[in-house]
Parts: C-alpha cells; structure tokens; sequence
C-alpha cells in the first residue's frame, strides 16, 4: 500500500516512531494528484510548494521532538469555500474571480497551528448548492469509483480527494448534506458536527442557521483526530458554542455494548433503494449481535424538511450572497457602464451560476412583504417541529441509524435539469441541519462496486457518541481504511 492511501492514525503513528517523514507522505499524495487529478478534477488549486514547505517544518519538528500535535506532517485538504491566507478562494464561483483571502478561517489556523500540511483546495458546487459538483465553475469532480457518475455534493472534490489518495484527510461543510452525501457515494467517512460545535469564522456563508465544517477521512478514527483539532469555542465566530470538548479520538475506545439505536420508520419509505435497505437492515443485524439494542421509533414530520430546508437556506442564502456587488472584492464586469445599479446587475448576472440565482431568486421571494408569514415564518415553525421528533425519540435512543442517501451515485448530467430530483438527494440529511444534530455516514457495504452509506445520528452535542457507533462498527465489519476507490 502506498502512503497516500494509508489512514491518518496510521501515518502519525509512523511519523512519531521515525519510520517515515512527513515529505515523504506529502511527496506520495502529490503523486497521486499528477496520475489521477486531470481525471477526477477533485482540486480548484494545489499548493504543492507550501505544501513541501509545511512538510519539512513538521519533519524538523519531529526530530526535535516526538510528541507533535497529531495532525503534524499530516496532508489535508480544504474545501474552497474556506478562506485560506494567501491562496486564492472561488467557492467554484466567478464572483469571487481573483479573490485571495487576507486571513485563515479559524478551523485552518488550528489545523496549521498542530502542523498539518494543506494541499490545496477542493472543488464543490458554486457556494455549496448542489449535491453533485456539478454546478462548479471548473466543471464536475468525477466519482472515484467510476468515473461516469457524480461524486456527490457539494464537498465532493473533498470526499473524492480522500478516496483516491489524493489526500489523507479533507475538510467540508455540510448545510444540507455536503459532508454526508459526498462520503456516502465515495466511501468516506464524513462529520457533521453539532451546529456551533466548530467556528464558521472565514468560512464563506451559504445559509448561516445550518452551516457547520467537518471532517472526512477513511475511518471514523480519521475524523475523530480531525475534530479534536477543529472543534472548540472560537470568540470570533459568536455562534460557537462554549461547552465541555472531549477527547474525541480517546472516547472512541469505550465499547458499544448496551446503547440503544432508533430506526425512524419515516426514513424507510418508497423511494429508497432496495439494496441501500439491505445494507442499513443486514447492519442493524451486525449491530444487535454485538450487544446494540434496536427499536423502531418515529419522526412523524420528516416529509417537509425538504421543503422547510429550500425555503429556509435560500432566505439565508438571498441575504449572505448580497455582499458580491462587484465593488468589493472578487469580479466585476467588463461591460462598461456608468451606472452604478447597471454595473451591479451586470456583475451579478455574469459573476452567478444558474442554480445560485435561482436560489437567491427563491429566497428572496420568501421574504418578500406579503410572502414573509406564509413561507419563512412557516418553514421556521416547521423546522421546531422536526427537532421536536428528534428531542422526543431521543428520551428513548442514543444514537438513530439511517441511510444516508435514497438511492446510489447517479450519472453525471442525469439531474441536472430537474432541481427537485436533486434537492430530494438530502431527504436523510437535511433533517439534522435543520435540527443543529450531528450526524455521520459510515460505509455500511457495497452494491455493484460503489459503496452505501449508513448514517448515524447523536443528541447535540454527542459526536462522542456517534464516533464510537461509527468506529465500533468498523471494527465489527473490518470496512473503512484498506477498502477505498483504486480507480
Ligand atoms: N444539496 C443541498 C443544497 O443544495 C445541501 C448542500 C450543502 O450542504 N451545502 O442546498
């Protein structure tokens, strides 16, 4: 096996013993870049220089001193809707043409601070709507598995990175699924943490109530090593929450023996794939053997989360995506024109792809005078009710088990002209985003060689919980690092 395709737990143990450095490890991962990016197009820009820079920091480090912060020497990708200092951020997006940050988001100060080495920047759809990296100004990343189909979205240059070797860990942001979805159809394991739980500072706002970055990795235990790095109260982000943080990579270790899961029997409805079922059924199977309590539970207003969510995010969206004038930062116009509402529009109209207008268009008509009451201020009552199921089937469970998505990887193009097939991708993952929840996707299997994806959902704040679902059941099945897209 070669180094890019090893898991990041495995790695930093090497790195401490000085069996192999952190050049090397980088060295590796940009190779895989060279053979298979043309291809996947998983990546908006590399850094390879910075990158060896970074390298051989960590490695000076290291002979100085073995015990590094984990992620030191460690090669990780970040999504572009990240600002990074220095590197230029797009959001897939011609808006932000030229635009190079003049600071680090919170969460890439803290992964810099323990040593990481950044890649480069992962592509996605334009300003994380979609969920196939699709709607990206430098075309779709391709699914690692086969390269006729999606990679899922919008993190799907991050989740697609991870799969082939292009990177050892990724950043994402899931606001309906991004982080879910994308792992689910490449086989990655991907985090949404708890709303709050990790700053938003310097990431680029889509819908502001239901953004939250994560981890992906090839193993639980890889996200788990990430969170610890990422999570934690940020005075600069006033959304952050200040609660205990754990040690996520050590509580991975207490057994699951004895915890009770939820399987809500709203999410096993027409509609979802008959195999994806199998899966999830024959891992609830797995799970009970190994000591798991399982009981059938209901989320009795899941079937307008959809709905509640479209309404929601596009508000927030209309709102957030105003700041792009062209004046600013990022594009503007080439037209030459005087006026000043004129130059606005033809900034706009240029600068924004056809899946972000039409969600600005959206949204700002749900908050319209008139369309306030009937819309928003509905999907914001909605939105209550759903985490009320979710607060109610919580007295009973510690952890509920879903699929992650209705149906596998789909083929490039076959979605894009109807929005509503699309949206209805996140019918599984929108309900935590609406309800703040964490929620992770587990590879639970694989049909015709492209892999399933399980998702386990926690109360707030209980990513401990949900990791060590996850990180049990790799054990039990021996999926996750080992198992990944060779292409
Ligand atoms: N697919 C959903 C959307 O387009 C979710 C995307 C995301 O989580 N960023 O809004």
């Amino acid at each position: 096996m070669e180094l890019c395709d090893m898991s990041a737990v495995d790695l930093a143990a090497m790195l401490r013993k000085g069996e192999i450095s952190s050049r090397e490890i980088t060295e590796s991962v940009f190779k895989r870049i060279d053979e298979r990016d043309k291809t996947l197009n998983a990546y908006i820009t590399t850094v390879m220089d910075m990158a060896l820079r970074q390298a051989d920091l960590a490695d000076e480090g290291f002979r100085r001193n073995k015990n590094m912060p984990l992620l030191s020497g460690i090669p990780i990708a970040v999504k572009d809707i990240i600002c990074t200092k220095g590197i230029r951020t797009t959001c897939a997006s011609r808006i932000l043409d030229g635009f190079i940050p003049a600071y680090n988001a919170t969460v890439v100060d803290r992964i810099i601070n323990d040593g990481a080495v950044i890649t480069g920047k992962t592509n996605m759809d334009e300003f994380g709507m979609g969920s196939s990296t699709e709607n990206s100004i430098i075309g779709p990343t391709l699914n690692p598995f086969d390269t006729r189909l999606v990679a899922g979205g919008s993190s799907g240059g991050s989740a697609t990175a991870v799969a082939a070797g292009e990177a050892i860990l990724a950043l994402g942001t899931d606001t309906g699924g991004s982080i879910r979805q994308p792992s689910a159809f490449c086989g990655t394991a991907g985090l949404k943490p708890t709303y709050g739980r990790v700053s938003r500072y310097g990431v680029i706002a889509y819908a502001s109530s239901l953004d939250q970055v994560g981890p992906i990795g090839r193993t639980v235990e890889d996200c788990a090593m990430l969170l610890d790095a990422i999570a934690g109260h940020d005075s600069l982000d006033s959304t952050s929450a200040e609660v205990h943080k754990p040690d996520f990579l050590k509580s991975l270790k207490k057994d699951i023996k004895g915890l009770r899961a939820g399987l809500p029997k709203e999410y096993f409805i027409e509609g979802l794939n008959k195999g994806i079922k199998e899966s999830i059924n024959e891992s609830v199977k797995q799970f009970e053997k190994n000591g798991i309590d399982a009981v059938e539970i209901s989320l009795p207003h899941t079937k307008y989360a959809v709905a509640a969510y479209y309404l929601i995010a596009t508000a927030e969206a209309s709102s957030n995506l105003a700041r792009y004038d062209g004046v600013k930062y990022g594009f503007r116009t080439a037209d030459n024109i005087d006026d000043i509402i004129e130059m606005y529009e033809a900034t706009r109209s240029q600068g924004f792809g056809k899946e972000v207008k039409r969600r600005i268009m959206l949204g700002t008509y749900v908050l319209s005078a008139g369309y306030y009451d009937a819309y928003y201020l509905k999907a914001q009552k909605i939105r209550r009710m759903i985490k009320n199921d979710f607060d109610n089937a919580f007295k009973h469970v510690d952890f509920i088990i879903t699929p992650t998505t209705p149906d596998l990887p789909f083929k490039l193009g076959e979605k894009l002209s109807d929005p509503l097939q699309m949206y209805l991708e996140d019918i599984y993952t929108i309900p935590l985003n609406l309800s703040g929840l964490p929620g992770l996707n587990v590879r639970c299997g694989d049909i015709n060689g492209l892999p399933v994806g399980m998702q386990i959902i926690g109360k707030a704040f209980d990513e401990e919980t949900v990791l060590r679902v996850g990180h049990g059941y790799e054990i039990i099945t021996a999926q996750g690092a080992g198992r990944r897209a060779q292409g």
